[in-house]
């Protein structure tokens, strides 16, 4: 392994520890309990088990080591970041992975010959976040790390549940969950739901870097809670805030809320270059929301995307989609932008500042001269609900 990376592993060499397994449980989950040992070399260990009546099996604690081991690299990657963005801060920051190993017990008793997940003590135990999107504010540079990974990997996968011990910037995690799009990581892996939910819910701090990727227009999907969510779970977790508006509208009725708009998105595509991927895909019976608008004065939508506006107006004129689905979000949530943005003009239409171009509400007040090039790309891609969402997500403004 990369020494690099393994320079943030905290491990035990020692291939045998032991505990009372009559001690008292020093934490305990919906699934799982802790109780505290040593290893042969007398440090501090905590030995997990399952708890009896679990319906998965204990093989559940290979899927731990996997997670461990693959969050190595985002921790290893997050430093590097640190040292860069916060060269002062580099010193004092440090984040290391606690890495699980598992055993048998090999003593007669209670759980004899049973799995158990062993790694070292960690005094303090406390939790930063939660794969449901709980977080702890104040534990920054945790919350930033999460962040992290899903930009990293492009927002395929989402370090999380981060917990463990913790003395100001220096942290030693346990435990911690990776959601992927693939859900390869076992029963703690959310998937893309998982993820989404966790973007809707994370608020970037001091240690976020404002370039990082976002899931812009992410749903609440699960109630956040601290306690750890398995896959088992979701079921039964109740889906709060359904209380969420929907429509379908002609993006020609969408109002803009600024005058001009640069021809590029963030991630350097232009205008024309996302119009057209977007027109090789056969979205028009997609169900998956297109755009976050307000509605201001009680009747005119508006939206605080005005690149992605503009390139929906150009995929109407171009006639590749209809009215698109929308979400509708309350004034109140998104008041500080809209009041930044808002110049209080009309929005019919925007400038695309290099080149001068105005795209309007019809083909008649547009001069974008890639018009005809968009209705000129036919779909050839039928994309997934999770692709789409995922592109969508990089089309941010700001
Ligand atoms: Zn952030």
């Amino acid at each position: 392994m990369d020494t690099n990376v393994e320079f943030y592993a905290n491990r035990n060499s020692d291939n045998s520890a032991s505990w009372n397994p009559s001690s008292e449980r020093i934490g305990e989950g919906k699934y799982k309990y802790v109780q505290k040992g040593h290893y042969d070399n007398g440090n501090e260990c905590a030995v997990k088990f399952l708890k009896s009546g679990t319906t998965f099996s204990s093989t559940c604690f290979l899927d731990d080591v996997k997670n461990a081991e693959a969050a190595l690299p985002y921790i290893s990657k997050f430093h590097d970041y640190v040292r860069q963005a916060f060269p002062s801060h580099a010193g004092h920051i440090a984040i290391k992975l606690n890495m699980p190993a598992v055993w048998s017990q090999s003593t007669e008793g209670t759980n004899f010959g049973q799995n158990c997940l062993v790694e070292p003590f960690v005094p303090n135990f406390q939790k930063f976040n939660s794969n449901s999107g709980a977080a702890d504010a104040t534990a920054a540079v945790a919350q930033a790390l999460s962040h992290f990974s899903y930009h990293v990997s492009d927002g395929r996968e989402l370090v999380c549940d981060l917990q463990g011990g913790r003395d100001g910037r220096n942290y030693v995690l346990s435990d911690v969950v990776i959601m992927s799009a693939d859900k390869k990581y076992g029963n703690t892996d959310l998937g893309l739901p998982g993820i989404e939910n966790f973007c809707a819910n994370h608020v970037c701090g001091p240690f976020c870097s404002s370039h990082w990727k976002t899931w812009s227009n992410a749903k609440r999907r699960y109630q956040p809670v601290m306690s750890t969510t398995i896959t088992l779970d979701v079921a039964s977790i109740p889906t709060p805030l359904s209380n969420r508006e929907y429509q379908r509208v002609f993006a020609s009725d969408i109002m803009f809320t600024q005058s001009s708009i640069k021809n590029q998105f963030q991630d350097g595509k232009t205008l024309l270059q996302t119009a057209k991927e977007l027109a090789r895909q056969d979205i028009k019976k997609s169900d998956i929301p297109m755009i976050t608008v307000v509605r201001v004065n009680g009747t005119v939508l508006r939206s605080l995307d005005n690149r992605r506006l503009a390139v929906f107006r150009l995929l109407e004129m171009a006639n590749k989609i209809h009215k698109i689905k929308v979400e509708v979000v309350p004034l109140e949530r998104v008041r500080e932008e809209f009041n930044r943005k808002w110049d209080g003009g009309s929005g019919d239409s925007i400038q695309v500042r290099q080149g001068n171009y105005v795209i309007g509400r019809t083909e008649l007040s547009t001069n974008f001269p890639g018009l005809a090039e968009i209705k000129n790309t036919y779909p050839s891609e039928q994309p997934t609900d999770a692709a789409l969402t995922i592109f969508l997500g990089t089309l941010t403004d700001e």
